[in-house]
């Protein structure tokens, strides 16, 4: 049995008060239907770590390299000396704008594994790539370049984020046949890649819109093991309400 998985994507989002301050009044809602969780700004991680027993504190990036001439990088023993267990790798917005290609998130991954720090790796087409059908095509090459040559039994602890890029922070979300299919197809990739086991035990979140309005009916579909949930993890009452949806 996967265990889902509903993360909370701060962006540049919270200072450090403010995401302490969220942390104290939503850690204590969390349950063990699920893990919950929160990315946050390198600068929050320190305090969050500190202040969550329940919910899980995830870095927004990394460097895949240890140390060095990367100005303002922030490598994986960094994040491993403050206690964090989990690092989105690869979300679009990177991709877009600030040069994260399948060649570094892989290059990311294989580090943050050497550290026993979960990668969330994200993946999602555009809406040219949608509208022009490559859907699948997409997925199916950003998952080959940034899983390549890792070990079947490290895949099994990833966790991928499919998150199409037009449903981001659009409130255009992703029909849950739509977002099904997708997340069959990175299943299916995996397989391919790795093996029925590794497929089997890899939990995949459907992200882009999601809110407490649809979080039901994503967590229904059998591919789809929990959420990255960007603008409607932002408040303690939303994220709550998810939370408590979801038991
Ligand atoms: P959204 O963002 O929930 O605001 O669409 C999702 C994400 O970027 O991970």
């Amino acid at each position: 049995m996967r265990k889902p998985i509903i993360v909370g994507n701060w962006k540049m989002n919270k200072t450090i008060a403010e995401a302490v301050e969220f942390i104290k009044a939503v850690d204590p809602v969390c349950h063990d239907q699920a893990t919950y969780g929160v990315g946050t700004s390198f600068l929050a991680l320190q305090d969050s770590v500190k202040n969550a027993k329940n919910l899980i504190v995830a870095a927004e990036n990394c460097h895949f390299e240890d140390s060095g001439a990367f100005t303002g990088e922030v490598s994986v023993p960094m994040l491993q000396e403050i206690g964090v267990k989990y690092c989105i790798i690869g979300h679009s917005e990177r991709r877009q704008m600030f040069g994260d290609t399948d060649e570094t998130v892989n290059k990311k991954a294989k580090r943050l594994i050497a550290a026993n720090i979960t990668p969330i790796v994200c993946i999602g087409e555009s809406e040219a790539q949608y509208d022009a059908g490559e859907t699948e095509a997409v997925i199916r090459s950003q998952l080959s370049g940034s899983l390549a040559d890792l070990c079947p039994n490290c895949v099994k602890n990833l966790v991928i984020a499919y998150e199409p890029i037009w449903a981001i922070g659009t409130g255009k979300s992703a029909t849950k046949e739509d977002a099904q299919k997708c997340c069959h197809i990175v299943r299916d990739q995996i397989e391919k890649m790795y093996g029925k086991e590794a497929a089997d035990a890899v939990r995949v979140q459907y992200g882009g819109s999601v809110k407490p309005e649809n979080i039901v009916e994503y967590m229904a579909c059998p591919d789809i093991d929990g959420a990255l949930i960007g603008g409607a993890s932002l408040k303690a009452d939303s994220f709550t309400d998810i939370i408590n949806k979801t038991k």
